[in-house]
């Protein structure tokens, strides 16, 4: 099996708990007396998805998409594609959509553009990281956990090239290893 070189961790299991805990209060107190349907981007966002999901004392529904960004490497066709999409009838429901990281903000546009287009009530947003300094186009989540820098991290359901994902901890690749092009 190949070695893989060891990330350092940026926040730990521990730290990432707690403020969820916080996080799910904030989203709790939100929607007091209301069942939501939670909307999970896959793949990245699974782990988070399932421990916020375990902290939200609100009947909750889940459903979940596919959204791919490399989908054609030219620069022109570089929107972010549906490549899985929703089974649950959106109209009328309060929707929590959820993803792992807030980067160039692509993924999120293209995913709450095409949520809009099915009728919700009300559509809001909550992201793990937010890593501002790649925004493309000013999106802004209304719950986000972390706020990072310009680094690629892993752990906590993020891959580099598939792996990582089952870390407990979010951690950052060792300099010397090569950093994947986003
Ligand atoms: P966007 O640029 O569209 O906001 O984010 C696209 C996707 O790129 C994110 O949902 C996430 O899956 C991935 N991504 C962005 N930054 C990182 C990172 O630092 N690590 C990993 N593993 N994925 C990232
Ligand atoms: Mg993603």
């Amino acid at each position: 099996m190949n070695q893989l070189p060891r990330p350092q961790v940026l926040l730990s299991a521990d730290r990432i708990k707690e403020r969820l805990t916080t996080l799910a209060g904030q989203i709790n107190q939100h929607y007091a007396g209301r069942e939501i349907l939670l909307v999970s981007i896959l793949d990245g966002a699974l782990i988070f998805t399932a421990d916020l999901l375990r902290l939200l004392n609100l009947p909750t529904q889940l459903d979940c998409m596919r959204i791919s960004s490399y989908g054609n490497s030219t620069s022109a066709e570089s929107a972010p594609r549906i490549t899985g999409s929703l089974k649950s009838d959106l109209s009328g429901r309060d929707v929590l959509l959820v993803d792992d990281i807030l980067d160039t903000g692509k993924t999120m546009q293209r995913a709450t553009e095409e949520i809009s287009t099915l009728g919700p009530k009300s559509l809001r947003t909550c992201v793990f990281l937010d890593k501002p300094d790649r925004r493309a186009n000013g999106f802004e989540a209304d719950w986000s956990g972390f706020t990072i820098a310009d680094e690629f991290v892993v752990g906590y359901g993020l891959d580099y090239a598939g792996r990582y994902r089952e870390l407990p901890y979010l951690g950052v690749l060792p300099k010397s290893s090569p950093q994947p092009s986003l």
